[in-house]
């Protein structure tokens, strides 16, 4: 237990009861949790007794980590996880008791926004079924079904969606499928309406530890009270003053009910910040100072005064990432060793803007990575073709059934699916295994029944094959060939309005193709002057090892590049420089106009939405160890134009002493160089004849 103070001590101690560690950025929170599962397991509970719930799966990897560097192989027995993964447990183990066979499947946002429209009668365009989804999703997340959300709908249009949620519920319970928001909703049904599975729950957890406890919504607070029961051994860590996702329903109201809803309530307040240097943290809290007070809390810190924060302004989003990118090499310049590419992060507010920075870095050849965006094996094309590798491997993945099915669409309809899911529960097979199944003509109309079997065979062909084609150049043809005779590329033009989407798209299928027809092997690899005949492999093979992606994109999480990351998926982690990029007014804060008019809500929601752009701001700043630099634009892309820009108010917030924070006169110096040099090989050229 070396390595924590005393308040943080009392924290890991105190295990009899409920426990809430409030405190500002940085000050040993998460480190609190870890060493918490150690002390519970030092002092014999047993770790699959223990359940940690982060906030993402990246964080829980992490989590398990620095466990496993505290106390070993035990590590991997504690269940960490988030509140969702957690929810896949409980309904997998006894889901049964709800109607549901342990195999469901779970629908992505695409699968869900794809019945919705079906459930509307098919005429409705996405962007209103997308709209559907967001409000269905938020009456979910208060723990309404479209029974409740119908009685409590409040005009024609709210009872209309009701309705369609209704027949969504429905087309849910005839696949056997449950949507993301059902991973809180089940386990909450399970508990309150099955005592025998509460207290199998309530014995099996032991100690429950729940960190970023600000984001939470209104049902996984309502879970964790159920799941802990009266004995509350729970301990929950957070910062109100990072609270940035009330946008999707988290809620402060979760961490001013704890002290009611639990009178023995020990609460712990940690107040020195070992992340920061001074210089970073005072800007930080004179930031976050105008914010109302819900928990008043102070932060200090001993690393030292250190750099002060640097505000670097900009004539426009591509100049801003030249300067990001001559920071980068300056501080490595200056310093012996030089600091890993890791050690640096670009933070903004929005996916898009990462874009001028890729350029830059790579034209730079310095390596990066794009966290919390889109990975390439994440985009719903590639996803697509794993989805029949999936059913090759394993024929009784329904989830894989279902998107294989649909992509490309074969005018097999929703209707016609849910049959065939009702039939395959019933008699307890797979949707695959049904189709085979003597006795579905039965239950299914005809015509749709062909088209089935017709699917049914070309995956089994399609197996069958796999299993025979080896090496690079076969599987080449044979996965043009399959691609040719389903019509995928057809498929992806006419599903996309924009062409340039379409296109961009299918270049990300034959990228894919390449991929895996390597990765079956038999060229000659010439790395680094040393040439190497790759094993051979047959196609099956190579789709087996695609079960195994997500763990290859986590490994790639270890490699020494620059980070880019949203400032939301930036949360809980720390860089020892970080620069904060486009800090405009118009992008944090975001663009606060309430652009539907709602006029009396709208000074309220204002108000409240500053509040939460200036927690983001505040997370963003108490990221960095080191150093800060923030940057803006003076002209700012707005859809083809470039129109004037001014800089964040909270630029001017942080309060920064003007002596200290000038940019850097060797910086500037670096830069003029550099225009200038660009500008005499401009003349250059325009004075070179052409040839
Ligand atoms: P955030 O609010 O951003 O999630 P946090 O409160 O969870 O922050 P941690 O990430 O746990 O803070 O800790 C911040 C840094 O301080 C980490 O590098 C951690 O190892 C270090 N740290 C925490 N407590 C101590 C301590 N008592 N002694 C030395 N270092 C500490
Ligand atoms: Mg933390």
């Amino acid at each position: 237990m070396s390595g924590l103070n005393l308040a943080q001590l009392q924290a890991v101690h105190y295990t009899e009861g409920p426990c809430l560690v409030l405190a500002g950025a940085g000050s040993g929170k998460t480190r609190v949790i870890t060493h918490k599962i150690a002390r519970l397991i030092e002092t014999g509970m047993p770790a699959r007794r223990i359940a940690a719930i982060t906030f993402t799966n990246k964080a829980a990897a992490e989590m398990r980590e620095r466990a496993a560097q505290l106390i070993g192989r035990q590590a991997k027995d504690v269940l960490v996880c988030t509140f969702h993964a957690l929810g896949v447990r409980m309904v997998r183990e006894d889901g049964h008791a709800l109607g549901l066979k342990p195999n469901f499947s779970i629908l992505d946002q695409d699968d869900v926004t794809s019945i919705l429209k079906d459930c509307a009668g098919g005429t409705t365009d996405l962007a209103t079924a997308r709209q559907w989804q967001w409000i269905i999703s938020g009456w979910k997340n208060q723990g309404w079904d479209a029974r409740k959300s119908l009685a409590m709908a409040q005009d024609d249009h709210e009872r209309s969606i009701a309705l369609v949620m209704q027949r969504y519920e429905e087309r849910l319970t005839a696949y056997q499928s449950v949507d993301f928001d059902d991973l809180i909703g089940l386990p909450m049904r399970l508990l309150k309406g099955h005592p025998e599975v509460r207290e199998k729950w309530q014995r099996v957890l032991g100690h429950v530890l729940v960190d970023e406890y600000q984001d939470t919504n209104a049902t996984q607070y309502e879970l964790l009270k159920m799941l802990v029961g009266e004995r509350a051994r729970f301990t929950a860590v957070g910062d109100d003053d990072q609270s940035i996702y009330g946008w999707r329903g988290a809620t402060l109201d979760n961490l001013k009910r704890l002290p009611l809803d639990f009178p023995q309530l020990k609460v712990i307040k940690l107040e020195q910040n070992y992340r920061s240097t001074s210089a970073i943290l005072r800007a930080a809290n004179n930031v976050i100072g105008p914010n109302p007070k819900l928990f008043p809390k102070t932060l200090f810190s001993e690393l030292g005064e250190g750099e002060p924060v640097r505000v670097v302004a900009c004539d426009n989003e591509e100049h801003e990432a030249e300067r990001a990118v001559a920071r980068i090499l300056g501080l490595r310049a200056a310093a012996n060793p030089p600091p890993a590419w890791k050690s640096f992060a670009i933070l903004y507010r929005a996916n898009h803007q990462a874009k001028p920075f890729e350029k830059a870095l790579r034209k730079a050849s310095i390596p990066y990575k794009v966290s919390g965006g889109t990975s390439f094996f994440d985009r719903a094309e590639i996803r697509d073709l794993c989805a029949w590798f999936r059913l090759w491997i394993n024929n009784d993945d329904d989830p894989a059934f279902l998107r294989a099915v649909a992509s490309p669409k074969r005018g097999i309809g929703h209707t016609t699916l849910g049959a065939l899911g009702g039939f395959a529960a019933q008699h307890k097979q797979s949707m695959f295994g049904a189709l085979f199944n003597a006795m579905l003509p039965a239950a299914v109309p005809k015509r749709a029944l062909e088209g089935l079997l017709e699917f049914g065979r070309t995956v089994n062909d399609l197996e069958h094959r796999a299993r025979h084609t080896h090496g690079h150049e076969a599987a080449h043809a044979f996965l043009a060939e399959w691609l040719q005779d389903i019509g995928y590329e057809q498929y992806l033009y006419d599903s996309e309005d924009s062409e340039k989407v379409a296109s961009a798209r299918w270049g990300n299928v034959l990228e894919f193709c390449d991929w895996m027809a390597q990765r079956a092997g038999g060229q000659i690899e010439n790395t680094g002057g040393a040439t190497t005949q790759k094993e051979i492999k047959s196609l099956l093979e190579v789709a087996q090892t695609i079960a195994l992606l997500s763990t290859i994109s986590e490994r790639e999480q270890e490699q020494d590049m620059v980070v880019l990351s949203t400032l939301h998926a930036s949360k809980g982690l720390e860089w020892p420089h970080v620069i904060l990029a486009g800090v405009n007014e118009g992008m944090l804060p975001f663009k606060l106009d309430d652009d539907e008019g709602r006029q009396e809500k709208v000074a309220d929601d204002v108000a409240a939405r500053l509040q939460e752009e200036r927690r983001l701001m505040y997370v963003g700043i108490t990221r960095a160890q080191r150093t800060l630099a923030v940057g803006w634009s003076k002209k700012r892309k707005k859809g083809r134009e470039m129109v004037a820009a001014l800089p964040s108010r909270f630029i001017a917030e942080m309060k920064l002493d003007a002596a200290t924070s000038r940019e850097d006169p060797r910086e500037k110096l670096r830069q003029l160089r550099a225009e200038f040099a660009a500008r005499a090989q401009g003349q250059a050229a325009a004075t070179t004849p052409a040839a």
